[in-house]
């Protein structure tokens, strides 16, 4: 009797909430869902392969010649060597629509912490640390779920699957090598493996992640080395800054329900931190004090480098130095607004409230070159659930003890389904 009421209200619900039309939306949401079910197992070996063989940046042959045969089989048309070892997938529907790329990433990371897992890895010194192994296969089960249903399909899905994301190289050469003369994305869109529960996605409009800065100040030789090295220690302790008490940098704290990053009022907004071990070479005539900083305010970059130089400009050790600058510019994560707020709804309301947690901050140490994708074509990145505290599981990146609970594999693929479904769709 119960259930029945339910299903009644179920009906009501869906009628409000989508119109006419929108029975079709509903019904092809269950396509996704039944089918992802039906993949599953199959994906979860396909999982343990990648996690098997794992492939350094830009020695991701196996891994590369794995996703073709899948899509091949699938059906799509496949460009491989684009950008190195990346491959695209172009998946035509049969209905006139908007064309959406979804981005995996497929190399895995030199580490000498034992694999946690049953299927370990087979490659000494080489592991899936960060998750590849999961994107890489949520992507090809996304592809498949989409192939199946593509008479149903508006628009084109093109998948991109690209190498070298460790060395941050592999967005760029996949562009340099032509990516988007092969593919014409309206919007692009991928995920990042994060430890908050399973079966929960987050992520917010604009940075996703600080401002990273690689910082070189240059003095002349002859300058005490140690002196100067306390000298911008104390700047960097100086000028780094945080809410008081709280301890950004503790990434421990990532998911706490007060101080994490899903708490409105959190510790990871507005502040700085400069690493204070600064790394010293010598070059020619020159010794070069090297760190980096993570700034959550792209306004305050400038600032940062003139108030060390007067910092410095007022030491004993002026007439020695050369000058401050930054060396590397790697863009950060910039969620299209709209797109996100969007994306979120619409996930929101097919798989219900629960599957998001809101994002209210911006977390250091982490970037992803997805960055060099969305400089092109607007997207919005995703930070999808692995941890599962049952299972005693915790993914969080580069962790020693990072693990995946698999049924996360599930979850990305019917999830990132019916966006992409809802975006081509979008008139
Ligand atoms: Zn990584
Ligand atoms: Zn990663």
């Amino acid at each position: 009797m119960q259930k029945g009421v339910f299903i009644i209200i179920g009906l009501i619900f869906g009628f409000t909430l989508y119109g006419q039309s929108s029975i079709t939306e509903t019904s092809i949401h269950d396509l996704v869902k039944n089918r992802a079910d039906e993949i599953f197992d199959s994906l979860v070996e396909i999982r343990r392969d990648f996690h098997m063989y794992p492939e350094l940046s830009g020695k991701e042959q196996r891994t590369s010649k794995k996703i073709e045969e899948y899509l091949l089989d699938l059906g799509l048309e496949v460009k491989t060597g684009v950008g190195g070892y990346g491959v695209v997938g172009i998946l035509k529907g049969g209905k006139q629509g908007k064309k959406i790329a979804w981005r995996a990433d497929i190399d895995a990371f030199s580490t000498n912490f034992p694999d946690v897992v049953e299927f370990a890895s087979k490659r000494a010194g080489v592991r899936h640390i960060c998750g590849h192994d999961v994107h890489t296969t949520i992507a090809l089960g996304i592809a498949n779920v989409l192939s199946d249903i593509k008479d149903e399909l508006n628009g084109t899905v093109y998948f991109l699957f690209q190498p070298s994301e460790e060395s941050f190289e592999g967005a760029k050469l996949m562009i340099k090598d032509g990516l988007f003369d092969i593919i014409t994305p309206d919007e692009i869109y991928g995920l990042h493996m994060f430890p908050i529960p399973t079966g929960t996605i987050s992520t917010k409009p604009d940075e996703v992640f600080t401002y990273m800065r690689r910082i070189r100040v240059s003095f002349k030789k002859g300058v005490p080395v140690d002196s100067v090295k306390e000298l911008t220690t104390a700047i960097a302790r100086d000028l780094s800054r945080a809410k008081s008490e709280s301890k950004p940098w503790e990434l421990q704290n990532l998911s706490h329900p007060e101080i994490g990053i899903f708490s409105p009022d959190n510790s990871y907004q507005d502040y700085l931190i400069i690493r204070d071990n600064f790394r010293v070479t010598e070059l020619n005539d020159r010794y070069l004090f090297e760190s980096v900083l993570y700034e959550t305010d792209r306004l305050n970059l400038d600032s940062i480098l003139i108030k060390a130089e007067q910092q410095i400009l007022n030491s004993e050790y002026k007439d020695k130095f050369i000058g401050i600058e930054y060396t590397s510019e790697d863009p950060g994560v910039i969620n299209n607004k709209e797109l996100t707020e969007s994306a979120l709804n619409l996930i929101g309301e097919v798989y219900g409230g629960k599957s998001i947690i809101p994002d209210y901050g911006q977390i250091p140490f982490f970037n992803d070159d997805f960055s060099y994708f969305q400089q092109h074509v607007p997207g919005v990145y995703f930070l999808l659930g692995g941890s599962n505290s049952d299972k005693g599981l915790i993914s969080m990146p580069h962790s020693p003890n990072f693990a995946v609970d698999e049924e996360s594999i599930r979850i990305g693929v019917k999830y990132f389904a019916s966006l992409i479904i809802n975006r081509a769709n979008v008139k």
